[in-house]
């Protein structure tokens, strides 16, 4: 479904992410992990349109997407929860809702989406006309993946969706993904939390310095000694 290949993106005279290739296939959970810095950031946003690529390629779907816009990017069935969030504090949840899609004009897939949202995420049903930004930070991230969903995408892109918040919020987070892709979305995900995001990955990369150093299945790579070593404590 996702295919890069030697993907390169620099700010300026750094080189963020070089050489990149990966794939992700249908129906798949793909996750690329790495430490703080690595460039996962970088990748995501180059993928979604939000950063030029210097060299490689981008083809979804069969369809070379590096360079387009990003809303051009959303048209063609990938949606990014970005790092952080980036909900709209200041408007409700539902608007927040809304806003995800704002391309789409089949008014009752946007209805049906909505109910869908309501069943994954019943803690956005009772807040519906609560600002986003008075929301825990576990549920602004609910917030945030459902927003995406509501553009109805092939490709989920999800970066760091559990930094910053407790492990039981995560779990559920976690649990969610998994849910959403049993449903027929395809996820990419982007994670410091290695442990949790190889445990529910069909196949993963290890990204350090701009680089992919290792890749394999899930189980694979969490049972991979240099996994391991570097980044689940030795265990
Ligand atoms: P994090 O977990 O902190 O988000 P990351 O793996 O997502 O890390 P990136 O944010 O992609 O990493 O950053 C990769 C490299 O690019 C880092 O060396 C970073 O300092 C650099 N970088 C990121 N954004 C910019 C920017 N806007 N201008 C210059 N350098 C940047």
């Amino acid at each position: 479904m996702l295919n890069i290949q030697n993907l390169t993106t620099s700010y300026g005279q750094i080189k963020a992410i070089r050489g990149i290739t990966l794939e992700v296939p249908e129906g798949k959970i793909v996750s690329l992990i790495g430490a703080n810095g690595a460039g996962k950031t970088t990748t995501m946003r180059t993928i979604a349109g939000q950063l030029k690529p210097e060299a490689g390629t981008i083809t979804f779907c069969g369809q070379r997407i590096e360079g387009s816009r990003p809303h051009q990017i959303v048209k063609a069935g990938l949606a990014l929860v970005p790092e952080g969030r980036a909900i709209l504090g200041k408007m409700t949840v539902l608007e927040n809702l809304e806003m995800g899609a704002f391309q789409r004009n089949d008014a009752q897939g946007i209805k049906d989406d909505m109910e869908k949202m309501m069943t994954w995420f019943p803690i956005l049903k009772e807040r519906l006309s609560q600002l986003g930004g008075t929301m825990s930070g576990g549920q602004q991230q609910m917030l945030a993946i459902a927003r995406a969903l509501m553009s109805r995408p092939k490709l989920l892109l999800l970066d760091e969706p559990s930094m910053g918040l407790a492990p039981i919020v995560v779990a559920d987070i976690f649990k969610v993904v998994k849910e959403i892709n049993a449903e027929g979305t395809t996820v990419l995900i982007v994670e410091q939390n290695v442990k949790q995001a190889l445990k529910i990955a069909d196949y993963g990369y290890v990204l350090e310095a701009g680089q992919i150093v290792l890749d394999g299945t899930g189980v694979a790579l969490l049972n991979d000694e240099r996994v391991k070593e570097a980044y689940l404590g030795g265990r």
